[in-house]
C-alpha cells in the first residue's frame, strides 16, 4: 500500500515535472520571457531530483549528496566567473559532460550486472549500447568542440588520408562488435573496445567540421547530448531521465535545422564537406590581402556621417561581445535618435558564438526588440540605407560568401552591408573572424574602416555626436 503511494506519488512529481520543462522551454522561446522560463525549468528539475531521491532506495546518500555538494559548487563558481563570450565553450563543455554522464552510466550498469553475476538482457544490453555508442561520440566531439572554439585546436578543419574510410570501418567494428555482445553479453574485453570506438569516432566527427560551421556542429552534440540522457534513462529505466533527455535531443535538432537554415547548408554538407576541400584558398586570401591598402576614418569624421544621415542600421557581430561594447552602442543609438537618424539593429543568425548572442547582448543593453531586424527583412532595405556600422562583425558580412566558390563560407547567407550607401567598420585590424578568411568588404571604396577596440571606439563616436 505504502509501495504504491509512493509508486503514484513519484509518477505524478515526474509528470509534473516534464511540464515544468516543456513550459520552461516554451518561455526560453523569446528574450522577454526567458528568464522566467529557465527558473520554471529548473524548479522541474529539483522536483524531478528530489522525487528520484526519495524513490531509489537502498541509496548512498552522503556519496550523493557529496556529489550534488561538489557540482553545485564548480558549476555556481563557473556560472559566476565565465565571460559571456565563453559561453559557447561552457555550453559545449556542458554537453560533453552530459554525454560522459550518459557514458559513465551505462558502464557502471554493465559492471554491476556482471559483478552480481547476472548476464544482461537482450533489451537491456541495447540500450547499454546505445548509450555508450551516442554518450561517448557526444563526449568526445564536444571536448573537440570545445578546444576548437578555445583555440586550442584551430578553427580549420582537421583531415587526414582515408579518414572517411576510417570513421565508416570503425562504425562498421561498432556494428559487428555490438551484435557480439548481444549473444556473449559478459564479453568485458568487447564491451571495453567498442567504448573505445565511441569515443574515437566523436573524435573524428568534430575534427574535419571547420569555418564558419561550427555552430550546426555544437547544436547536433546539444541533441546528442539529450539522446545520451534518454538512452540512460531506458538503461535506468527512468521515465524522467527519458522525458528530459527526448526534450533536448528534439529542441537540438530543431535548433540544428535552424543553424543549417541560416547557413544555407545540409547537414551532410556540414559534417562531410571538408574531405572535398582544401584550405589553400584561404591562405592565399589571406597572403593576397596583406598587400593592400584599406579607407580609414577617424571618430570624428565617422561621427559627421552617423549624425547627418537618415538611417543607420547597426550590425553587431563577435566583436562587440568581447569587447562588451552593447551598452555604448544602444547609447550611440540613442544619440543619434536624438538627431532625427532612424536606427535599426540588423541580428545575422550565427554572429557571434551561440545561437542567439546578438539577441541576448541587445537585450541586456535594453534596446527595444522592434528595432531588431532579421537578416531576411533587414536584407531587402540596405540599399536605401545611408550608413551600414559594423560592430566587430567580419564572417556575416563577408562578401565570399557569395561571390568566391572556393571560400569555406561560400553560400552562407550574409548581410549586405556593402549595398548600403556606406559602410563604416569598426574593429581592431584586418585579423579574419572565426572561419579565418579575409573580407574583401574591408577592401571596398565605400567602406570605411574604424580601428580600435569597439568600446572605446564607440565611446568616442558617442563623444563627437553629442557635440553635433
Ligand atoms: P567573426 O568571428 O567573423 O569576427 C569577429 C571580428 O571581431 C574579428 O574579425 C575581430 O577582428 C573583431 N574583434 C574581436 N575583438 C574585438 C574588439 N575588442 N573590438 C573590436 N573588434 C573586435 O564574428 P561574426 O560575428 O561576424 O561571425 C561569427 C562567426 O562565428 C561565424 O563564422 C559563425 O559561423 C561562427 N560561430 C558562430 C556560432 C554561433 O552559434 N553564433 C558558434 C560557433 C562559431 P580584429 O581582431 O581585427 O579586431
Amino acid at each position: 500500500m505504502t509501495s504504491s503511494i509512493l509508486d503514484n506519488g513519484i509518477e505524478l512529481s515526474y509528470l509534473i515535472a516534464a511540464s515544468l520543462f516543456i513550459v520552461g522551454l516554451k518561455q526560453l522561446g523569446s528574450p522577454a520571457t526567458a528568464r522566467k522560463g529557465n527558473v520554471i525549468a529548473s524548479v522541474g528539475m529539483l522536483l524531478a531530483i528530489v522525487a528520484t531521491l526519495l524513490y531509489q532506495t537502498p541509496m548512498n546518500f552522503p556519496l550523493i549528496l557529496a556529489g550534488i555538494l561538489i557540482g553545485s559548487l564548480i558549476g555556481t563558481i563557473t556560472a559566476q566567473r565565465i565571460e559571456m563570450t565563453a559561453m559557447p565553450e561552457m555550453v559545449g563543455l556542458f554537453n560533453g559532460l552530459g554525454g560522459g554522464a550518459s557514458t559513465l552510466i551505462a558502464v557502471a550498469e554493465f559492471q554491476r550486472l556482471l559483478s552480481v553475476g547476472e548476464a544482461p538482457t537482450l533489451a537491456s544490453m541495447i540500450t547499454i549500447l546505445l548509450s555508450i555508442f551516442i554518450g561517448g561520440i557526444t563526449l568526445t566531439g564536444s571536448l573537440v568542440a570545445f578546444g576548437k572554439l578555445q583555440g586550442i585546436i584551430g578553427g580549420s578543419p582537421i583531415i587526414f588520408p582515408l579518414q572517411r574510410i576510417v570513421s565508416i570501418g570503425l562504425a562498421v567494428l561498432f556494428l559487428v562488435g555490438s551484435v557480439f555482445l548481444l549473444v556473449e553479453t559478459t564479453s568485458e574485453p568487447v564491451f571495453m573496445t567498442l567504448l573505445s570506438i565511441a569515443l574515437l569516432l566523436g573524435i573524428l566527427f568534430a575534427i574535419p567540421v571547420g569555418g564558419a560551421d561550427m555552430p550546426v556542429a555544437i547544436a547536433l552534440l546539444n541533441s546528442f547530448s539529450g539522446l545520451a540522457a534518454s538512452a540512460a534513462g531506458f538503461v535506468l529505466m527512468n521515465d524522467m531521465l527519458i522525458i528530459a533527455g527526448a526534450l533536448v535531443g528534439a529542441s537540438g535538432i530543431i535548433l540544428t535545422q535552424i543553424m543549417c537554415r541560416a547557413m544555407n547548408r545540409s547537414l551532410f554538407y556540414v559534417l562531410f564537406s571538408a574531405f572535398s576541400k582544401t584550405t589553400t584558398a584561404v591562405n592565399i586570401a589571406t597572403a593576397e590581402h596583406a598587400e593592400r591598402t584599406v579607407n580609414s576614418v577617424d571618430a570624428e569624421e565617422a561621427a559627421m556621417m552617423l549624425g547627418y544621415a537618415k538611417s543607420v542600421v547597426i550590425v553587431p557581430g563577435y566583436g562587440m561581445a568581447v569587447a562588451q561594447a552593447q551598452h555604448t552602442a544602444r547609447e550611440l543609438a540613442d544619440q543619434l535618435e536624438r538627431l532625427g537618424v532612424e536606427v535599426k539593429y540588423a541580428i545575422h543568425p550565427v554572429a557571434g558564438r551561440m545561437p542567439g548572442h546578438m539577441n541576448v547582448l541587445l537585450a541586456e543593453a535594453n534596446v527595444p526588440y522592434p528595432q531588431l531586424y532579421d537578416m531576411d527583412d533587414i536584407n531587402t532595405e540596405f540599399g536605401n540605407v545611408d550608413v551600414a556600422l559594423v560592430v566587430g562583425a567580419n564572417d556575416v558580412v563577408n562578401p565570399a560568401a557569395r561571390n568566391d566558390q572556393n571560400s569555406p563560407i561560400y553560400g552562407m547567407p550574409i548581410l549586405d552591408v556593402d549595398k548600403a550607401h556606406h559602410t563604416i567598420v569598426i574593429k581592431r585590424g584586418l585579423n579574419p573572424g572565426f572561419a579565418g578568411v579575409q573580407n574583401e568588404l574591408f577592401f571596398e571604396n565605400k567602406t570605411m574602416m574604424l580601428f580600435g577596440n569597439a568600446k572605446n571606439v564607440l565611446t568616442d563616436l558617442v563623444g563627437s555626436v553629442k557635440q553635433l
